[in-house]
């Protein structure tokens, strides 16, 4: 297949994760950088399919030729009722970054009503590919794990040095990009998107 696949997001990280899964597939694999001065979208959609669609669409009316592929994620923690879910990267309010969120989110498990309750959790991800300003396929992923009582690990993204995925002692921080992206919520978003694909070549 040779064609090239325009990534709506500004998340150096989600482009670099899409290109290590899905670079044999495409000729190029490139992201919002290409299209200097586009304003982010409004994510004002209650669901990450919503929100995937969302940003998927807004890169499709500036590129409405382009194969477009949006990634809307986040992270739900039981003991939070779900929390940060859509809301993942925005979880410290105005100005937040991913160290930041993942200071919040230690902050929220610390509190005496939360200490005891489990920690399990679970990334969450919808891949939207679109194509002449419509939505063409959807495809979902989901990685269970527990969050972590510190972080550790320099590598991912996001709470990743927080998350521990279920079977393994080391949080997406420590695990290699391999391990990450071989059972990560994306990933496996995108193995649906690399088997649509084979039934239906762009
Ligand atoms: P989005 O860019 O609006 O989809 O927000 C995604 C947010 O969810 C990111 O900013 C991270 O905080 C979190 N997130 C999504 N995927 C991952 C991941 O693979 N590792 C760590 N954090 C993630």
């Amino acid at each position: 297949m040779f064609t090239t696949l325009l990534v709506a997001t500004h998340n150096a990280h989600k482009t670099g994760e899409i290109r290590a899964i899905l670079g044999d597939l495409f000729e190029e694999i490139s992201d919002l950088t290409a299209i200097p001065g586009m304003e982010p979208p409004v994510e004002d959609g209650e669901t990450f399919a919503e929100n995937s669609a969302v940003k998927a669409l807004a890169a499709s009316q500036e590129r409405p030729e382009a194969w477009i592929l949006a990634d809307d994620s986040g992270l739900e923690v039981d003991a939070l009722d779900g929390a940060p879910g859509i809301y993942s990267s925005r979880y410290s309010g105005e100005g937040a970054t991913d160290a930041s969120n993942r200071e919040k989110l230690l902050e929220e498990l610390s509190h005496p009503e939360k200490v005891d309750r489990p920690r399990t959790a679970r990334f969450r991800c919808v891949v939207t590919v679109a194509r002449g300003e419509e939505v063409v396929a959807q495809f979902d992923g989901t990685v269970e794990g527990r969050i972590a009582d510190e972080m550790t690990g320099e590598g991912g993204f996001g709470y990743d040095p927080l998350f521990i995925p279920e079977g393994y002692e080391q949080s997406f921080g420590e695990l290699s990009e391999e391990i990450k992206n071989g059972m990560s919520h994306r990933g496996r978003a995108l193995e649906q998107f690399r088997e649509w694909l084979e039934r239906n070549p762009l």
